[in-house]
């Protein structure tokens, strides 16, 4: 699907079940019912990436502070396993050429955030972001701050990168969003998830700890079974917010495949629907079958 083409409003439409809503207490409501009712824990994610303006950097930091001072605070997440983590896109950080210039304001939240026993996730944008990303999120992590990033198994470097992880560190293992040319990634999405399994072997030999982040019920079942059950306590598996897979998720946290891991949802939230738009646009070329069954509903719903 041309999703680049489908106006913005519409996106909206379509896409409204991937995103908890238009204010952080939406957000806060979204992941305290999701553990209340289901166990399953969270991580948040204010959407603003890709900013123009100096005003949106500070913008999003100080929106950051305030969803980290929330989460902190709020009784329904005392327990810190039970705590939502929040992830953060480093282009929603940095207007300058100079990519390292968005780990400036990303220091400081997770400052913040270590002061409020909040861990951090630095997700992973397209290829131009990767080296950046994963020297500044390792250096962190190698000064003592909770902050784990993402590793994108259809970039040829992955494999090389894996070694560039120390132990205890948290990696999201997926296979990546971003369209990239060629030279720097495999397009057979098959060989993506053997990758999946594979390099997350890898890391958990070396005591990484890896967040499984799939809705491929075949690649979870083996990432359960053959993977995860070998090495205790070292792993979980997320989704996104808005995919229908309650069962699959029960399965795991139940331990039904093989070790019990407990499940992790994506929880986005944005303060302006403007700010949202480019990762509904993301959600609705991954799955037009979704956004074909959401307009059908809404037809339904208009007759
Ligand atoms: C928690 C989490 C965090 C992520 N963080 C990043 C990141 O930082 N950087 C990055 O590049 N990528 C990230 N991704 C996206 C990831 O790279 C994949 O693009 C995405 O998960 C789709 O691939 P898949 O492995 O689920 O497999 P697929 O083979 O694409 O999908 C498997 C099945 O799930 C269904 N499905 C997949 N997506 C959707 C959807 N949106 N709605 C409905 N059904 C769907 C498919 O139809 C198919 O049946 C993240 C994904 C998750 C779950």
């Amino acid at each position: 699907m041309l999703a680049h083409l489908v106006p913005a409003p519409l996106v909206r439409i379509f896409a409204r079940p991937y995103v908890a809503g238009g204010e952080m207490q939406a957000a806060l409501d979204t992941a305290g019912a999701l553990l209340a009712e289901r166990r399953v824990v969270s991580t948040l994610d204010v959407l603003g990436e890709d900013v123009k303006r100096p005003e949106q950097v500070l913008h999003n930091e100080a929106t950051y502070t305030r969803l980290i001072r929330a989460v902190a605070e709020d009784p329904r997440f005392a327990k810190k396993a039970e705590r939502p983590t929040v992830s953060l896109k480093p282009s929603a950080f940095s207007i300058e050429a100079d990519k390292k210039k968005a780990f400036e304001p990303i220091r400081r939240i997770v400052e913040r955030a270590q002061a409020h026993d909040v861990a951090i996730t630095v997700d992973m944008e397209d290829h131009r972001w990767t080296d950046v990303t994963l020297e500044q999120s390792v250096a962190l992590f190698e000064e003592g701050f909770d902050v784990g990033t993402v590793m994108q198994t259809r970039l040829h470097r992955t494999e090389a990168d894996l070694q560039r992880i120390p132990p205890k560190m948290r990696i999201r293992m997926v296979i990546g969003i971003y369209p990239e040319p060629a030279e720097v990634a495999i397009t057979d999405k098959a060989a993506m998830k053997t990758r999946m399994l594979a390099y997350s072997e890898a890391l958990m030999a070396r005591g990484v700890y890896v967040e499984f982040a799939t809705h491929d019920d075949a690649c979870v079942e083996s990432f359960v079974r053959d993977v995860a059950t070998k090495y205790p306590d070292l792993s979980e598996v997320q989704m996104l917010l808005g995919v229908p897979r309650t069962a699959l998720q029960g399965r795991v946290m139940e331990g039904a495949i093989g070790a019990a891991l407990p499940v992790r949802l994506y929880v986005p939230f944005a303060l302006g629907w403007d700010d949202a738009t480019a990762y509904l646009r993301r959600r609705m070329a991954e799955s037009p079958s979704m956004a074909l069954l959401v307009l059908r509903n809404l037809l339904r719903r208009e007759r």
